[in-house]
């Protein structure tokens, strides 16, 4: 592996569900001009880029979503549209593993996402490109599994872009610095097994690879 990057320190993880239509789509959902849907992981859930993340467990079916990452360099409450931007430090590519089966019967129930979103190791993150490099306001973002193309969109595709998810967030929550936000993911979400290697990206920014390890032991 080549030298260990300086981190990040993480504040918060925030996440978009519902962000690309053909996604939404999959899911049995028509998509909708609805105000965006926000969920959480605990900011020790990120993975650095190249690890081998172990099967979680209490499900059978892991599944990938390739998403554009923001990491916010400051933050505040009632950021304006046209000023959001501003707070953004850097872009990342990051795999916001879902255990499928959990969210089907959380959502089925009416229940909270959690135990499907925010498990530990859920959040596989590669480098962060300082914004100095270019918002990615278009580019392709696509996912392989062994080889295997699965997801490939454009971020110009997002139904709600960085500035307004932004804006967004930061009518619920007083944003800091630190803060990373999974932006959603487009079509072609599937599951994963033991020995899957997974690489995916966004144009221009580090190619994200890890891959699923055997369960861990109790
Ligand atoms: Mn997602």
């Amino acid at each position: 592996m080549a030298a260990t990057p300086r981190r990040f320190p993480v504040h918060r993880i925030y996440c978009v569900g519902r962000n690309y239509a053909d996604h939404v789509r999959e899911m049995g959902a028509e998509p909708e001009r609805a105000p965006p849907v926000f969920f959480t992981k605990p900011a020790d859930a990120v993975v650095e880029n190249g690890a081998a993340v172990a099967y979680p467990p209490a499900t059978a079916n892991l599944q990938h979503e390739i998403e554009l990452v923001v990491a916010l360099g400051s933050g505040g409450r009632d950021i304006a549209v046209a000023r959001a931007l501003d707070h953004v430090f850097g872009y990342a590519a990051g795999n916001d593993l879902t255990r499928r089966d959990l969210q089907a019967a959380a959502k089925a129930q009416g229940q909270p996402w959690d135990a499907a979103k925010g498990f530990d190791c859920s959040a596989p993150l590669a480098a962060i490109r300082p914004a100095a490099a270019g918002h990615p306001t278009h580019g392709r973002i696509w996912l392989e599994v062994n080889g295997v193309l699965r997801q490939e969109s454009d971020v110009s595709q997002m139904l709600w872009d960085v500035p307004h998810i932004i804006a967004a967030l930061s009518r619920l929550f007083e944003l800091r610095a630190g803060d990373l936000i999974f932006t959603g993911t487009p079509a072609g979400v599937g599951a994963l097994k033991v020995g899957d290697r997974i690489v995916g990206g966004v144009e221009g920014l580090e190619v994200l690879q890890h891959s699923v390890a055997a369960a861990a032991a109790g």
